[in-house]
């Protein structure tokens, strides 16, 4: 198991750890760092949950009062503690998903830190018709000229400053993560990290991002794109 694997389980049950994960904890300072914060954060959460509804004055001044307004105390405050709850658990999957890529100097380390902030992308294997990916590329002033296959997540996110559609693509079983950045070129780059491998390059008028285990399906991936934004299949992979 590796670390982004340790991360996607940990996200998916921080309390109970396979094997596996047990193992890698056990050897990864940096995970283990990540399964004690999410352990923390499970107990503070529990305790949230936990606080009982007081009994007191306020309550016998309240049995005065119409049913009405008490049944609206209640529900008032439930909806707070949830909303608490909530924000307690967005701070703590940002906290447990979040791996250390330095600063976010570049496109590169800016869309490997944002991998982790959506572990649960990699494991749709539902396909998204290509209509649907045609009409958020559109949305965004790109117009497809082919149709783009295989994508099994799509979502419009702010990564490095900018508006980018998010997606993942599934390449036999293996998912590979791209990232579209219209209307900014950030020329090529190739780069690893953590056992990520991925690559950037200009594709029409923006970036293409390529991220994945390992980058076996890289050249067919950035050719179908290719196809599909600049409509010059006939040249892809010549550039
Ligand atoms: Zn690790
Ligand atoms: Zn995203």
């Amino acid at each position: 198991m590796n670390c982004l694997e340790f991360r996607r389980e940990l996200a998916a049950s921080p309390q109970v750890m396979s094997a596996a994960a047990r193992e890698h904890r056990g050897h990864c300072s940096t995970c283990a760092d990540a399964w004690h914060r999410a352990q923390l954060f499970e107990q503070r959460l529990q305790s949230v949950l936990a606080v009982p509804v007081p009994m007191g004055l306020a309550d016998r001044i309240l049995l005065r009062q119409t049913t009405d307004s008490r049944v609206h105390r209640q529900s008032a405050r439930q909806t707070w503690i949830r909303l608490a709850a909530g924000l307690m658990m967005t701070a703590g999957m940002v906290g447990v998903g979040y791996l250390t890529f330095g600063t976010s100097a570049s496109l590169a380390s800016a869309s490997m830190a944002h991998l982790s902030h959506e572990p649960f992308a990699l494991n749709r294997t539902e396909l998204i018709p290509a209509a649907t990916v045609s009409q958020l590329f559109a949305e965004s002033g790109v117009y497809l000229k082919a149709p783009l296959q295989s994508i099994t997540y799509l979502t419009r996110c702010p990564v490095y400053g900018q508006k980018t559609i998010h997606m993942v693509i599934r390449d036999g079983g293996q998912p590979i993560t791209a990232i579209y950045v219209p209307n900014n070129q950030q020329g090529s780059a190739d780069f690893a990290e953590r056992q990520i491998v991925g690559r950037h390059r200009n594709i029409g008028h923006g970036t293409l991002v390529l991220m994945a285990e390992h980058g076996d399906a890289f050249d067919r991936i950035e050719a179908s794109f290719r196809a599909a934004i600049e409509g010059s299949s006939s040249l892809a992979g010549m550039y």
